[in-house]
């Protein structure tokens, strides 16, 4: 056992400090107010470096591996929650899953640009009818005409839908048989008629990085956009979740740390009855919690990352990880709101939009309930979550 950090965390985590510094808090305020995606920006961060950890120096990654995926991960959603999102849509579900199931000739077309942040990203599984059980409920249809297929139907929550160059979508090129008639398509908005994306309204979340609602009529995508067997995408879906539930609890672990450093410090600055709020017993306890589960959800976070750098199954940990942290992110808001009170309300304050991240992220990548199950049916031996073999990319030099 060795508790000491990678060498080279201490440089990461000052290079996201860095971008959020000098890229992200300048501008911003008034993508916020116009609205306007930021492509400048995720551009600026692809160009440092924080989205290519994951992937080899062959396709434009840095090969820095999966340990300083979640401290870049859990570094922005401290400082920048918002911007926490491109960490899955420029680098773990989307790129990640076509390095993972796609060809070579896939890998190089789309991967070097995601991580670059050239092209926008997406993920696009969940539905109307329901995200929990995307299978049963999807309605969404990919019928093939010659060499390419034509999808129909509409998707829900779909983060950066409204900005994607690249993204991955999953449609039922067989609808009568289930989880198996599921395929996976790299798919290309902008070059393609057929797709409309329309921002679904959401305050506390940002008002320029969306998540979106989808609507499909007869969009084509080419047959060899077509990432895996017919059938396969169900597994791939399923996989690539692995991989975003890793950056969700990195980031709603950097969130619990947010709410924790704001806690204390509060703490130290607001006198009651002539002394420092952190004086008192009732408070102390929430700091004592915060203080004790922060790194305990930072530990179970970089045991899933540990099981896939080293190419171990991760399916368990990642679930561990993703529903623990959530649990830790949701006290540790709740215990700031408390301490802050009435200023934890206030626009100009940090705990509100830290508690709408919270919020979202707790039902992003799997909702507690979902990781319930995993983890139930998995300690009681109805179905052992680290089931599957690891998937490898298709040419193994291509990664180290
Ligand atoms: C801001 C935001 C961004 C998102 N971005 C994306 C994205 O980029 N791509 C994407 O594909 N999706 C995205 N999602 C969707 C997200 O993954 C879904 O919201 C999530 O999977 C839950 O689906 P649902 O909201 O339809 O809830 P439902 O599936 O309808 O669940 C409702 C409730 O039922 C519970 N439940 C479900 N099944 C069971 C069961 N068997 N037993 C007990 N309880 C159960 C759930 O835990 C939940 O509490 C995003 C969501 C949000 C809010």
């Amino acid at each position: 056992m060795d508790f000491e950090l990678p060498e080279d965390h201490d440089a990461i985590v000052a290079t996201v400090r860095r971008v959020v510094e000098t890229e992200i808090a300048p501008a911003l305020g008034a993508y916020e107010t116009s609205g306007e995606f930021p492509y400048p920006i995720i551009r600026r961060m692809g160009e440092a470096g924080l989205f290519g950890a994951a992937f080899p120096e062959a396709l434009g990654g840095t090969d820095a591996g999966f340990f300083a995926v979640v401290a870049i991960a859990e570094e922005l959603s401290r400082l920048a929650p918002e911007f926490g999102y491109a960490m899955n849509q420029q680098s773990m579900t989307c790129p990640l899953t076509i390095l993972n199931w796609g060809s070579n000739a896939q890998s190089e077309r789309f991967v070097p640009d995601l991580i670059a942040g050239r092209a926008i990203g997406m993920f696009a599984l969940s539905e109307p009818g329901g995200g929990s059980d995307a299978a049963g409920a999807m309605k969404t249809t990919a019928r093939r005409h010659g060499d390419s297929y034509r999808l129909n139907g509409s998707k829900q929550w779909i983060t950066f839908a409204n900005a994607c160059d690249t993204g991955l979508l999953f449609a039922k090129t067989d609808p009568a048989a289930g989880h198996a008639g599921i395929s996976a398509f790299v798919v290309e908005p902008k070059r393609r008629p057929g797709y409309a994306a329309h921002p679904i309204a959401m305050s506390g979340l940002s008002n320029c990085l969306r998540s979106c609602a989808v609507f499909l009529d007869d969009f084509e995508v080419a047959v060899e956009n077509r990432l895996g067997g017919e059938g396969e995408g169900f597994r791939i879906a399923m996989n690539a979740l692995e991989y975003g539930r890793l950056t969700v609890a990195a980031r709603l672990t950097g969130l619990a740390q947010a709410c924790f450093e704001h806690a204390v410090a509060y703490c130290r600055s607001r006198v009651i009855r002539g002394r420092p709020l952190g004086e008192y017993q009732m408070i102390q306890q929430l700091i004592a919690d915060m203080a004790a589960d922060v790194p305990a959800a930072r530990a179970l976070t970089w045991k899933a990352a540990w099981c896939m750098q080293t190419g171990r199954p991760a399916t368990r940990a990642a679930a561990q990880a993703k529903y623990f942290a959530g649990k830790v992110a949701r006290q540790a808001a709740q215990g700031a709101a408390e301490i802050f009170a009435g200023y934890a309300l206030a626009d100009d304050y940090p705990i509100k939009k830290i508690t709408a991240y919270v919020n979202m992220l707790t039902v992003g990548e799997g909702t507690p309930n979902v990781q319930r199950i995993l983890l139930a049916e998995d300690a009681l031996g109805i179905k052992p979550a680290d089931r599957h073999p690891v998937k490898k990319p298709a040419r193994g030099d291509l990664r180290r």
